[in-house]
């Protein structure tokens, strides 16, 4: 046996064995970071250096002290608890975890490994423990946190969803309620099984790249409904873990009512822009916000012009805004009016609209403008047509009466010297006869030249021939012939114009007017000398006006209308039935023509115009 064998115990004897067992505990104990103590009863027999380090005590000060001294209440209760088992099942190892407090006062957590030990040949208790205060303290910082994210992620509006590695390690309550998943079915669950199947090759890519701007995708919920939502995911460190967590926005909702503000505007748009009316939209300082196309072609603005601009300052004629600020009050209290009224166009014309205005809770109102110009102009027509229509009216009552009365004359003269004649033959006395009879014809021929006349004026407005273009100087020229052939005795210089134009008209009657004005210029020619009459024209851009002039009696003024009346004779006893200047006027006036007179006064001469529109004549 060497030396060395000499010094090495012998491990087959008992005592070294044991020696050797404590010596190495020792070294173990005296050496390990773990904190290790021996207890018998309550007593510490034992404690390592690792434990007067963290309490604080010297071996001594250990040595003299129950355990329990440096228990926490509840970790004297938990100890309790832990004796009691150890009461029943002696050999039992028991690990649990206890707060003790350090000399300085220092509260420290310690995980307990106890086990049943033989120390100096007497039953105890070995502890060894590890230090887990920073521990705890990192679980409950971490506790707090989660409660603290917890609550915020609960309190979003929006989806919360972290995932790790594509799968969910945490979702928020809108997130399940939303999927319609449970909590403990979320986490643990694919992200892919949340996304539908067309959406998710991009929500796979956003994760892997880390995209972080917001993205849209349709989600699947658990009863297979599909919603569209805006995604924005985010990499951070979640429990020491790089996670990435996205917030998901129901956008279906938001799309839906998206939609119908769409669907509204639009058909609120097309009203707006195709109405027939001219519709200004004005915000609550009756600043312009919007026009439509009709606006610009009824007031000549554009929408540039009239963008921000004051509407009373753009529409509104000076004279009318007193007008103007009552509607404005109108319609700042709540109240659509609706005026009649009349606006300024851009170039200055004033034209007649309706103005209805109505108000927009919150945001201004809408102008809507109907241009009345049309109505307006009926109205006026209707007005002379009816105007007219009682002139007429007024005339033929004229009419009525002067044709009776007229008429009536020569019969009561036809009656009277009937009677006479009657009465004479009776008595036997016929040298009167020839005259009596002469007046009764006389008289019968004055009714039949009435009679002639009356249904030559009714015919001009029944009948007219179809218009021709015509030379007035080749008319006017037969005209002359057919009077000069019919005139005894009077040297009457007629002098036509050589610059009468050709017309379009009906022939038959414009001659019928040439003749009644010359008949006429020689029939009032009075005691002339120099008897003439004048035919000319003037060239009145769209119209050519003739006249007939004449040196003869002339016309004073306060009869420039009355003689172109029906029966109008100046001077009773010249003949003719005075129907002549009516049927002259009608027929002008078919022709859309105007007739009138002027004369220097009696004695003085009379010129008669009248006007024919410029036509022209297709063949
Ligand atoms: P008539 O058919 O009997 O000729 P008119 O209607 O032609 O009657 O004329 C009406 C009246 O107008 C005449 O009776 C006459 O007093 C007046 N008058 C018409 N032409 C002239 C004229 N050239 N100069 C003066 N008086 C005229």
């Amino acid at each position: 046996m060497n030396k060395e064998s000499a010094n090495q115990p012998d491990l087959n004897n008992l005592q070294d064995r044991l020696a050797n067992s404590n010596e190495m505990f020792r070294t173990l104990a005296e050496n390990t970071p773990a904190i290790i103590y021996i207890l018998q009863g309550e007593r510490f027999v034992y404690v390592n250096p690792s434990f007067i380090n963290i309490s604080g005590y010297s071996k001594d000060e250990a040595y003299q002290m129950t355990f329990w001294h440096f228990l926490t209440p509840e970790s004297q209760t938990v100890t309790i608890k832990n004796m009691e088992l150890r009461k029943e099942n002696p050999n039992l190892t028991l690990r649990y975890e206890v707060q003790a407090r350090a000399k300085d006062g220092q509260l420290y957590w310690l995980d307990l490994n106890t086990s049943p030990f033989t120390f100096n040949g007497k039953p105890a208790t070995l502890v060894s423990a590890f230090d887990i205060t920073k521990l705890k303290a990192d679980e409950e910082a971490l506790r707090i946190s989660e409660a603290r994210f917890k609550a915020l992620s609960d309190a979003s509006f929006e989806g919360i969803i972290i995932s790790e590695n594509g799968i969910c390690i945490n979702a928020n309550q809108r997130a399940c309620q939303f999927l319609g998943y449970e909590y403990e079915e979320m986490v643990g669950m694919p992200v892919s099984a949340m996304i539908s199947p067309e959406s998710r090759e991009t929500v796979q890519r956003n994760m892997v790249n880390g995209y972080e701007l917001p993205y849209e995708a349709t989600v699947v919920g658990k009863d297979s409904a599909l919603y569209h939502v805006e995604i924005q995911g985010r990499m951070f460190s979640y429990q020491g873990r790089q996670v990435r967590a996205a917030s998901i926005r129901n956008l279906t909702f938001r799309k839906e009512q998206e939609l119908e503000i769409e669907k509204h505007t639009r058909r609120f748009q097309a009203l707006f822009y195709n109405s027939p009316d001219a519709v200004v939209l004005c915000d609550l300082n009756l600043l312009i916000s919007d026009i439509n196309p009709c606006f610009t072609e009824l007031f000549g603005y554009n929408r540039q012009e009239c963008l921000g601009q004051p509407l009373d300052q753009i529409l509104v004629p000076h004279d009318l805004k007193h007008e103007y600020d009552t509607h404005v009050r109108l319609v700042l209290d709540g109240n659509t009016s609706v005026t009649e009224t009349i606006r300024r166009t851009k170039d200055g014309r004033n034209i007649n609209v309706i103005v209805k205005v109505i108000p927009v809770e919150y945001f201004g109102c809408f102008v809507i403008y109907s241009d009345i110009s049309d109505r307006k102009r009926q109205e006026a027509t209707i007005k002379q047509q009816l105007d007219e229509l009682e002139k007429k009216n007024a005339e033929m009552e004229r009419f009525t009466y002067t044709v009776s009365h007229d008429l009536r004359s020569p019969l009561i003269t036809i009656k009277g010297f009937a009677g006479l004649l009657i009465d004479n033959l009776k008595r036997g006395q016929l040298e009167r006869l020839d005259q009596d009879l002469e007046r009764i014809l006389n008289a019968a021929n004055k009714m039949d030249d009435l009679l002639h006349d009356l249904l030559e004026l009714s015919r001009v407005g029944r009948l007219l021939n179809p218009f021709t273009q015509f030379s007035m100087t080749d008319l006017v020229q037969e005209v002359v012939e057919l009077i000069t052939g019919s005139m005894q005795n009077k040297e009457i210089e007629i002098l036509v114009s050589p610059a009468l134009p050709d017309v379009v008209a009906d022939r038959a009657r414009i001659f019928e007017v040439m003749q009644n004005l010359i008949e006429n210029g020689i029939k009032f020619m009075g005691d002339q000398t120099k008897p003439c009459i004048i035919v000319d024209v003037y060239d009145n851009n769209d119209e050519f006006i003739f006249s007939v002039s004449d040196n003869g009696i002339g016309i004073e003024t306060r009869y420039y209308d009355t003689i172109f009346g029906l029966f109008e004779k100046l001077n009773p006893n010249v003949e003719g039935t005075g129907i002549g200047l009516s049927i002259v006027k009608r027929i002008i006036e078919f022709h859309q023509g105007r007739i009138w007179v002027e004369s220097s006064g009696p004695g003085r001469g009379s010129t008669f115009y009248f006007s024919l529109p410029k036509l022209y004549y297709a063949n």
